[in-house]
Parts: structure tokens; C-alpha cells; sequence
């Protein structure tokens, strides 16, 4: 098991990178981007920001797909 506790957010409206750490116990629908200033919330059949814009998703996720992450 390989999980990731901080992913970097890419924001989607001015596409600043920012390091952002996992919460273990919950999901993370909104943030406001340290840059612009705007609210970023997740696409449409995403659970959290991390499963929309960041390099690792939410932990839920990362857990579900572990078996199957080497095919990634
Ligand atoms: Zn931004």
C-alpha cells in the first residue's frame, strides 16, 4: 500500500499549483485557490477537488484502486 497524504491541486482558472494535504476523514469539495482568489469544486461525478484536479486523488480513492494502480 502506497497511500499519498498531499497532492498538488492544479487550478483550473489559472492553473496555479498548490500542495495540499489530504484529509483522512473527509472529502475536500471546495477550495479557493491562493492565487485567483476563485473557488474551485469538483467536476461532475467527482467526490472531492483532489479526484478532479490534483496528481493523487482522495483517499477513498487511492484506496479502492490499489489493486489496480499498477495498470494505471
Ligand atoms: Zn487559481
Amino acid at each position: 500500500m502506497n497511500i499519498v497524504l498531499e497532492s498538488t491541486i492544479k487550478c483550473p482558472f489559472c492553473q496555479f499549483e498548490e500542495k495540499i494535504k489530504i484529509p483522512e476523514d473527509k472529502c475536500i469539495r471546495t477550495i479557493i485557490c491562493n492565487n485567483c482568489k476563485r473557488a474551485i469544486t469538483p467536476k461532475e461525478g467527482d467526490c472531492c477537488v483532489f479526484c478532479s484536479y490534483a496528481e493523487v486523488p482522495c483517499l477513498a480513492i487511492q484506496q479502492e484502486k490499489d489493486d489496480s494502480k499498477l495498470f494505471l
